[in-house]
């Protein structure tokens, strides 16, 4: 039994998705774009202006907010002033939410191995806007305004996860839910998912909270798991050592793969929060909430469940097929069509269609193959009228053709031969020609069956039924 267990608690940073910021009409695009391009006298904060609130904000982070089990969405909820001075902060401060956050009492059950899961309990989710961003170029420090005013929601969870790899499994997760309600691309690498991970030890049986640090400036999954993993360890051997854990603020080098003190944590009172004067309350009916529940898609880890029982597919396969929403739905939408045995689409849909998404860098969705014309392929190969290898060819040609996978295979004089008078006559050219395997093979040597039947797709163009192939060969080669 572990001497010590690790207490980790997140603060994700999660960027909306809108098209402008939070408080002005500026667009929110920041990735590779010139510095100091996005921006206005709003979010940079000169003197005079006035925010005015981007609803859109409120509706994704009210989705969000619903689709993580909030038990409480404020109906009131207020804007407040962080203060503090950095050089990216132009207002000296940033419009948050603090004591009055859009939602609170969330929870998510996040799946682990073995079918156990870990309880994640979402403390509060409030509405902010990001900072900028300052860049270090040749020994100066430059100063990037157009995150100003990104919209953000920012997501606190308990103190739940017990290890490194329970972190990066609910990032995971979060990614893939944020971007399966659309309300967030979630690229970390991108800044769209940012996460600082709060961790403490404390010998295994104890209820109490030990003195936690928090990690910041993580910009991938892996480093996150690096990062904390590597945290938990240092904790360790300190405590071994006999000594003290301080509440630090760690920064993750993500060159060196090591962590180093920042600065020692600021207490909430050094940023003097007051309610932001210049904007109205966030107003939240009940009717509005329950609008956004009723119209909540199916979220993943349901499907995956209803995937599994609904088409008795292994959970292997649910789970690749609900990585994205516009997959499952393309799964589901083809298995309907076809109207047989899912497992059979399910195969087709995980080895084949998603190598094509992932060639064309694409989404089930938007790669020009309708699931109704899947189903027609896979038919023609179950009814053996065009081999599998043909079938896997025609995915690539239906997504560039106004024709439909019959007509292709008709047109282009794809079907597969199995006529046994055809096959035959190629079979007994094909023996003609090389006596030394003839002599061979009836001298036991029976396992040439396959070279011979490789002759076959060869001289017809893959076209031969290879079944049919095989049992001409074989009562030739036997008679
Ligand atoms: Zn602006």
């Amino acid at each position: 039994m572990p001497e010590f267990e690790a207490i980790i608690g997140l603060e994700t940073h999660i960027q909306l998705n809108t098209d402008s910021k939070i408080f002005c009409a500026c667009s929110t695009d920041s990735w590779r774009v010139p510095p100091n391009t996005h921006i206005c006298p709003i979010c940079t904060g000169l003197p005079g202006v006035l925010p005015s609130l981007n609803e859109q904000v409120v509706e994704k982070a009210l989705i969000l907010a619903t689709a993580m089990n909030a038990d409480e969405i404020s109906q009131a909820s207020f804007f407040a002033r962080k203060n503090y001075f950095y050089p990216d902060l132009p207002k000296g401060y940033q419009i948050s939410q603090y004591d009055e956050p859009l939602a609170v009492n969330g929870s998510f059950e996040l799946p682990l191995p073995e079918g156990n899961s870990r309880h994640i309990t979402i403390i509060k989710l409030h509405i902010e806007e990001d900072a900028g961003k300052t860049v270090y170029k040749d020994a100066k420090r430059l100063i990037d305004f157009n995150r100003c005013g990104v919209p953000l929601v920012e997501m606190v969870t308990g103190p739940d996860f017990r290890s490194a790899d329970e972190v990066a499994k609910f990032l995971i997760r979060l990614r893939q839910l944020l971007r399966w309600l659309e309300i967030s691309d979630a690229d970390m690498e991108r800044g769209q998912l940012r996460c600082d991970a709060n961790v403490s030890i404390r010998n295994v049986g104890e209820d109490r909270l030990n003195t936690k640090t928090e990690i910041k400036n993580v910009n991938s999954i892996t480093n996150v798991r690096d990062a904390v993993q590597s945290e938990i360890e240092r904790q360790m051997r300190e405590v071994k050592a006999g000594g003290e854990i301080k509440a630090w603020t760690l920064d993750w080098d993500d060159q060196r793969g090591v962590l180093s003190k920042m600065r020692s944590k600021e207490t909430e009172a050094d940023y003097r929060y007051f309610r932001e004067p210049d904007l109205l309350p966030i107003q939240t009916s009940p009717s509005a909430v329950a609008a956004t529940v009723s119209q909540l898609p199916e979220l993943p880890l349901a499907r995956r469940s209803r995937f599994s029982e609904v088409y008795g597919i292994p959970e292997y396969d649910a789970e690749i097929l609900t990585e994205e929403r516009s997959l499952s739905d393309f799964f589901e939408a083809t298995v309907a069509a076809h109207g047989g045995n899912p497992k059979r689409v399910s195969n087709w849909v995980m080895n084949d269609v998603l190598r094509l998404i992932r060639e064309q860098d694409t989404l089930a969705g938007e790669l020009g193959l309708r699931p109704g014309e899947l189903a027609e392929i896979i038919g023609m190969v179950e009814a053996g009228t065009i081999s599998s290898g043909v079938g896997k060819e025609l995915l690539e040609q239906v997504r560039s053709s106004d024709r439909t996978p019959a007509q292709i295979v008709e047109e282009d004089g794809l079907a597969q031969v199995s006529d046994a008078s055809e096959l035959s006559e190629t079979a007994a050219h094909i023996l003609e020609a090389n006596p030394d395997q003839v002599a061979a093979y009836k001298g036991g040597k029976t396992g040439l069956i396959g070279w011979f039947v490789g002759q076959m797709m060869q001289e017809t163009g893959g076209q031969a039924d290879p079944k049919a192939a095989r049992e001409i060969l074989e009562s030739l080669l036997e008679g």
